[in-house]
Protein backbone atom coordinates (compact mmCIF):
# COMPACT_ATOMS: atom_id res chain seq x y z
CA UNK A 1 0.00 0.00 0.00
CA UNK A 2 1.92 3.46 -1.06
CA UNK A 3 -1.02 5.32 -1.49
CA UNK A 4 0.70 8.48 -0.17
CA UNK A 5 3.47 10.16 -1.08
CA UNK A 6 6.94 10.18 0.84
CA UNK A 7 6.87 13.72 0.46
CA UNK A 8 4.21 13.85 3.43
CA UNK A 9 7.06 13.05 6.01
CA UNK A 10 8.84 16.06 5.32
CA UNK A 11 9.85 18.95 8.20
CA UNK A 12 10.09 16.50 11.47
CA UNK A 13 12.84 17.77 13.34
CA UNK A 14 14.33 14.84 15.16
CA UNK A 15 14.27 15.13 18.66
CA UNK A 16 16.63 12.88 20.82
CA UNK A 17 15.58 11.59 23.91
CA UNK A 18 17.40 11.78 27.10
CA UNK A 19 16.61 8.52 28.75
CA UNK A 20 16.42 9.60 32.47
CA UNK A 21 14.25 12.63 31.27
CA UNK A 22 11.79 10.25 29.29
CA UNK A 23 11.80 8.05 32.68
CA UNK A 24 11.68 11.20 34.41
CA UNK A 25 8.51 11.85 32.51
CA UNK A 26 6.65 8.72 32.43
CA UNK A 27 6.89 8.79 36.24
CA UNK A 28 4.49 11.34 36.33
CA UNK A 29 1.19 10.76 36.77
CA UNK A 30 -0.27 9.04 33.06
CA UNK A 31 -4.02 9.47 33.19
CA UNK A 32 -3.89 6.93 29.80
CA UNK A 33 -0.95 5.11 31.26
CA UNK A 34 2.36 4.61 32.39
CA UNK A 35 4.80 2.92 29.41
CA UNK A 36 7.40 0.45 30.32
CA UNK A 37 6.79 1.36 34.26
CA UNK A 38 3.64 -0.30 34.89
CA UNK A 39 1.04 1.19 36.61
CA UNK A 40 1.01 1.82 40.37
CA UNK A 41 -2.33 0.90 41.43
CA UNK A 42 -3.53 -1.03 38.58
CA UNK A 43 -5.66 -4.19 40.34
CA UNK A 44 -3.77 -7.45 40.27
CA UNK A 45 -6.15 -9.59 38.02
CA UNK A 46 -3.59 -12.26 36.10
CA UNK A 47 -2.24 -12.61 33.17
CA UNK A 48 -4.18 -11.14 30.13
CA UNK A 49 -6.13 -13.66 28.42
CA UNK A 50 -6.85 -15.11 25.03
CA UNK A 51 -9.73 -13.39 22.99
CA UNK A 52 -10.02 -13.13 19.20
CA UNK A 53 -13.48 -12.80 17.18
CA UNK A 54 -13.43 -12.98 13.40
CA UNK A 55 -16.19 -11.63 10.99
CA UNK A 56 -16.74 -10.57 7.66
CA UNK A 57 -17.56 -6.79 6.30
CA UNK A 58 -18.29 -8.14 2.37
CA UNK A 59 -15.33 -10.19 1.37
CA UNK A 60 -13.39 -8.32 3.71
CA UNK A 61 -12.29 -11.19 7.02
CA UNK A 62 -12.04 -9.14 10.51
CA UNK A 63 -10.30 -10.15 12.95
CA UNK A 64 -10.74 -8.36 16.87
CA UNK A 65 -7.80 -9.02 18.81
CA UNK A 66 -8.22 -8.60 22.12
CA UNK A 67 -5.11 -6.73 23.76
CA UNK A 68 -6.70 -6.91 27.37
CA UNK A 69 -8.06 -4.80 30.18
CA UNK A 70 -6.55 -1.89 31.98
CA UNK A 71 -8.46 -2.32 35.77
CA UNK A 72 -8.49 1.47 35.64
CA UNK A 73 -8.97 3.55 39.28
CA UNK A 74 -11.16 6.27 38.77
CA UNK A 75 -12.04 9.45 41.31
CA UNK A 76 -14.24 12.44 40.64
CA UNK A 77 -11.92 13.60 38.40
CA UNK A 78 -12.35 11.12 35.25
CA UNK A 79 -15.16 12.75 33.97
CA UNK A 80 -14.97 16.66 33.92
CA UNK A 81 -18.70 17.63 33.91
CA UNK A 82 -20.27 15.51 36.33
CA UNK A 83 -21.35 14.61 39.24
CA UNK A 84 -18.84 11.64 40.84
CA UNK A 85 -22.16 9.59 41.90
CA UNK A 86 -24.33 10.08 38.60
CA UNK A 87 -21.09 8.44 36.84
CA UNK A 88 -20.79 5.50 39.92
CA UNK A 89 -24.62 4.76 39.55
CA UNK A 90 -24.19 4.63 35.62
CA UNK A 91 -21.26 1.80 36.45
CA UNK A 92 -23.07 0.21 38.76
CA UNK A 93 -26.39 0.29 36.21
CA UNK A 94 -23.67 -1.78 33.90
CA UNK A 95 -22.79 -4.25 36.30
CA UNK A 96 -18.88 -2.78 37.35
CA UNK A 97 -17.27 -1.70 40.39
CA UNK A 98 -17.79 1.70 41.47
CA UNK A 99 -14.17 2.94 41.99
CA UNK A 100 -12.36 0.89 38.90
CA UNK A 101 -13.43 1.39 35.08
CA UNK A 102 -12.39 -1.88 33.41
CA UNK A 103 -10.91 -0.65 30.60
CA UNK A 104 -10.59 -3.16 27.78
CA UNK A 105 -8.24 -2.88 24.44
CA UNK A 106 -9.22 -4.54 21.09
CA UNK A 107 -7.09 -3.65 17.81
CA UNK A 108 -8.63 -4.60 14.40
CA UNK A 109 -6.90 -6.47 12.07
CA UNK A 110 -8.71 -6.42 8.46
CA UNK A 111 -7.83 -8.80 5.44
CA UNK A 112 -8.91 -7.48 2.47
CA UNK A 113 -7.62 -10.32 0.57
CA UNK A 114 -4.86 -8.56 -0.93
CA UNK A 115 -3.53 -6.51 2.75
CA UNK A 116 -3.50 -7.40 6.37
CA UNK A 117 -3.94 -4.18 7.93
CA UNK A 118 -4.15 -3.23 11.37
CA UNK A 119 -6.07 -0.38 12.94
CA UNK A 120 -4.00 0.71 16.59
CA UNK A 121 -2.00 -1.43 18.48
CA UNK A 122 -2.75 -2.17 22.13
CA UNK A 123 -0.64 -1.86 24.94
CA UNK A 124 2.75 -3.69 23.66
CA UNK A 125 2.61 -5.20 27.13
CA UNK A 126 3.31 -1.36 28.96
CA UNK A 127 0.82 -0.48 30.25
CA UNK A 128 -1.10 -2.84 32.71
CA UNK A 129 -0.05 -6.17 33.46
CA UNK A 130 -3.09 -7.28 32.51
CA UNK A 131 -3.10 -5.96 28.52
CA UNK A 132 0.02 -7.49 26.61
CA UNK A 133 -1.57 -9.94 24.33
CA UNK A 134 -2.55 -8.54 21.15
CA UNK A 135 0.52 -10.29 19.36
CA UNK A 136 -0.44 -14.18 20.83
CA UNK A 137 -3.75 -13.57 20.08
CA UNK A 138 -3.60 -12.92 16.35
CA UNK A 139 -1.08 -15.77 15.99
CA UNK A 140 -4.02 -18.05 17.56
CA UNK A 141 -6.26 -16.24 15.22
CA UNK A 142 -3.36 -17.21 12.32
CA UNK A 143 -1.70 -14.07 11.86
CA UNK A 144 1.72 -13.74 11.93
CA UNK A 145 3.16 -10.07 13.34
CA UNK A 146 5.62 -10.14 10.43
CA UNK A 147 2.25 -10.64 7.88
CA UNK A 148 0.36 -6.59 8.83
CA UNK A 149 1.37 -4.98 5.40
CA UNK A 150 0.25 -1.48 7.23
CA UNK A 151 -0.90 0.14 10.32
CA UNK A 152 -3.67 2.71 10.92
CA UNK A 153 -3.73 4.63 14.07
CA UNK A 154 -6.03 6.86 15.53
CA UNK A 155 -4.41 8.45 18.21
CA UNK A 156 -1.14 9.15 19.77
CA UNK A 157 -2.04 7.99 23.35
CA UNK A 158 -0.32 5.18 24.82
CA UNK A 159 -2.58 2.39 24.78
CA UNK A 160 -2.90 2.65 20.85
CA UNK A 161 0.77 3.25 19.73
CA UNK A 162 2.60 1.33 22.36
CA UNK A 163 2.12 -1.74 20.64
CA UNK A 164 4.04 -0.67 17.51
CA UNK A 165 7.33 -1.49 20.05
CA UNK A 166 8.41 -3.56 22.23
CA UNK A 167 9.83 -2.30 26.01
CA UNK A 168 13.16 -2.81 24.05
CA UNK A 169 12.19 -0.74 21.62
CA UNK A 170 11.64 -3.70 19.01
CA UNK A 171 9.59 -3.37 16.08
CA UNK A 172 6.60 -5.36 16.68
CA UNK A 173 4.88 -5.50 13.31
CA UNK A 174 8.41 -4.97 11.11
CA UNK A 175 7.17 -5.73 7.71
CA UNK A 176 4.57 -3.12 8.40
CA UNK A 177 4.25 0.75 7.02
CA UNK A 178 2.00 2.84 9.67
CA UNK A 179 -0.18 5.37 8.83
CA UNK A 180 -0.88 8.11 11.21
CA UNK A 181 -3.65 11.78 10.79
CA UNK A 182 -0.98 14.63 9.81
CA UNK A 183 -3.00 16.80 12.56
CA UNK A 184 -2.14 13.95 15.49
CA UNK A 185 1.58 13.79 14.42
CA UNK A 186 1.78 17.85 14.11
CA UNK A 187 0.57 18.29 17.22
CA UNK A 188 2.46 15.57 19.50
CA UNK A 189 5.80 16.11 17.17
CA UNK A 190 5.37 19.75 18.19
CA UNK A 191 8.26 20.99 20.72
CA UNK A 192 6.37 24.35 21.71
CA UNK A 193 2.96 22.65 22.66
CA UNK A 194 5.00 19.81 24.54
CA UNK A 195 6.95 22.67 26.28
CA UNK A 196 3.69 23.87 27.46
CA UNK A 197 1.91 20.91 28.34
CA UNK A 198 0.96 19.88 31.86
CA UNK A 199 3.15 17.16 33.27
CA UNK A 200 0.69 14.40 32.59
CA UNK A 201 0.54 14.81 29.02
CA UNK A 202 4.06 15.97 28.46
CA UNK A 203 4.61 12.09 29.42
CA UNK A 204 2.39 11.30 26.10
CA UNK A 205 5.05 13.51 24.40
CA UNK A 206 7.87 11.91 25.37
CA UNK A 207 6.01 8.52 24.38
CA UNK A 208 5.18 9.50 20.97
CA UNK A 209 9.00 10.47 20.56
CA UNK A 210 10.42 7.35 21.74
CA UNK A 211 8.07 5.45 19.61
CA UNK A 212 7.88 7.09 16.24
CA UNK A 213 11.66 9.58 16.42
CA UNK A 214 13.66 6.47 15.01
CA UNK A 215 11.23 5.45 12.63
CA UNK A 216 10.17 8.27 10.72
CA UNK A 217 10.82 6.82 7.53
CA UNK A 218 8.19 4.11 7.54
CA UNK A 219 5.68 6.85 8.81
CA UNK A 220 3.08 8.34 6.17
CA UNK A 221 1.10 10.85 7.51
CA UNK A 222 -2.00 11.29 6.00
CA UNK A 223 -5.01 14.05 5.93
CA UNK A 224 -8.45 12.70 7.86
CA UNK A 225 -10.90 12.42 5.52
CA UNK A 226 -9.16 10.61 2.75
CA UNK A 227 -9.53 7.41 2.00
CA UNK A 228 -6.15 5.38 3.20
CA UNK A 229 -6.78 2.18 1.41
CA UNK A 230 -8.96 0.54 -0.69
CA UNK A 231 -12.22 0.05 1.07
CA UNK A 232 -10.84 2.18 4.08
CA UNK A 233 -11.68 5.89 4.60
CA UNK A 234 -10.49 8.04 7.01
CA UNK A 235 -12.71 10.15 9.40
CA UNK A 236 -11.65 13.27 11.11
CA UNK A 237 -13.11 12.62 14.83
CA UNK A 238 -10.92 15.69 16.70
CA UNK A 239 -11.97 16.08 20.66
CA UNK A 240 -10.16 13.04 22.23
CA UNK A 241 -7.20 13.94 20.49
CA UNK A 242 -6.19 16.88 18.31
CA UNK A 243 -6.34 14.56 15.51
CA UNK A 244 -8.36 11.74 16.67
CA UNK A 245 -9.56 9.89 13.31
CA UNK A 246 -11.88 6.78 12.97
CA UNK A 247 -12.37 4.70 10.16
CA UNK A 248 -15.20 2.92 7.81
CA UNK A 249 -14.53 -0.45 6.66
CA UNK A 250 -16.66 -0.98 3.39
CA UNK A 251 -17.21 -3.93 0.95
CA UNK A 252 -19.62 -5.42 -1.08
CA UNK A 253 -22.11 -3.21 0.17
CA UNK A 254 -21.35 -4.02 3.82
CA UNK A 255 -19.92 -0.80 6.26
CA UNK A 256 -18.50 -1.20 9.64
CA UNK A 257 -17.79 1.96 11.29
CA UNK A 258 -14.28 1.42 13.72
CA UNK A 259 -15.29 4.28 16.48
CA UNK A 260 -11.87 3.94 18.16
CA UNK A 261 -12.00 6.56 21.05
CA UNK A 262 -14.67 8.41 20.10
CA UNK A 263 -16.30 6.65 22.81
CA UNK A 264 -14.17 5.47 25.76
CA UNK A 265 -16.02 2.75 27.57
CA UNK A 266 -19.29 2.92 26.00
CA UNK A 267 -21.45 2.05 29.61
CA UNK A 268 -20.14 5.80 30.33
CA UNK A 269 -20.27 8.06 27.50
CA UNK A 270 -22.36 6.43 24.76
CA UNK A 271 -24.81 6.69 27.50
CA UNK A 272 -23.71 9.99 28.49
CA UNK A 273 -22.32 11.12 25.47
CA UNK A 274 -22.16 14.53 27.11
CA UNK A 275 -19.90 13.33 29.58
CA UNK A 276 -16.26 14.78 29.14
CA UNK A 277 -13.65 12.29 29.70
CA UNK A 278 -10.18 13.27 31.61
CA UNK A 279 -8.91 11.68 28.49
CA UNK A 280 -10.96 13.65 26.22
CA UNK A 281 -8.05 16.61 25.73
CA UNK A 282 -10.74 19.03 24.18
CA UNK A 283 -13.55 18.19 26.01
CA UNK A 284 -16.72 20.64 24.16
CA UNK A 285 -15.34 19.27 20.35
CA UNK A 286 -14.90 15.56 21.66
CA UNK A 287 -18.51 16.16 22.90
CA UNK A 288 -19.76 17.35 19.61
CA UNK A 289 -18.24 14.90 17.83
CA UNK A 290 -19.17 11.74 19.77
CA UNK A 291 -22.86 13.02 19.40
CA UNK A 292 -22.41 13.68 15.37
CA UNK A 293 -20.62 10.03 14.88
CA UNK A 294 -23.03 7.96 17.33
CA UNK A 295 -26.32 9.92 15.97
CA UNK A 296 -25.24 9.17 12.53
CA UNK A 297 -24.34 5.01 13.05
CA UNK A 298 -27.35 4.80 14.94
CA UNK A 299 -29.74 6.29 11.99
CA UNK A 300 -28.08 4.67 9.50
CA UNK A 301 -27.78 0.98 11.90
CA UNK A 302 -24.14 0.77 10.50
CA UNK A 303 -22.00 -2.04 12.44
CA UNK A 304 -19.60 -0.50 15.33
CA UNK A 305 -16.20 -1.97 16.62
CA UNK A 306 -15.24 0.68 19.84
CA UNK A 307 -11.50 0.12 21.07
CA UNK A 308 -12.51 0.69 24.71
CA UNK A 309 -15.46 -1.94 24.18
CA UNK A 310 -16.39 -4.99 26.37
CA UNK A 311 -14.46 -7.79 23.92
CA UNK A 312 -15.19 -8.65 21.10
CA UNK A 313 -16.11 -5.16 20.45
CA UNK A 314 -18.58 -5.42 17.59
CA UNK A 315 -21.88 -4.82 17.21
CA UNK A 316 -24.22 -1.33 16.81
CA UNK A 317 -25.45 1.61 18.26
CA UNK A 318 -28.87 2.39 19.33
CA UNK A 319 -30.70 5.96 20.67
CA UNK A 320 -31.71 5.69 24.02
CA UNK A 321 -33.42 8.74 25.75
CA UNK A 322 -30.56 11.64 25.01
CA UNK A 323 -27.89 9.22 24.88
CA UNK A 324 -27.15 5.59 22.97
CA UNK A 325 -26.60 1.94 24.03
CA UNK A 326 -24.03 -0.08 22.73
CA UNK A 327 -25.58 -3.46 21.90
CA UNK A 328 -23.47 -6.58 20.92
CA UNK A 329 -23.54 -8.40 17.71
CA UNK A 330 -25.31 -11.39 18.05
ZN1 LIG B 1 -7.71 4.82 24.03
Amino acid sequence: MRMLSGALNGGFARVAIDRRRWLAGAAAAFVCGAPRLGFAGNEAGGAPTRGIYRYKIGNYELTAGYDGIWNRPIDDKFVKNAYFPDVQRAMADAAMPIHVLPTPFTPLAINTGKKLILIDTGSGGQIAPTAGTLVANLAAAGISAKAVDAILISNFHPDHINGIKSKDDELVFPNAEILVPAPEWDFWMDDGKMSRAKDAVKGWFLNARRIFEDIEKRVHRFQPGKDVAPGIASVPAYGHTPGHTAYIVADGGASLFVLCDTTNVPALFARHPEWQAAVDQDGPLAVATRRRILDRVATDRMQVQGYHFPFPAHGSIAKRGDGYEFIPAA
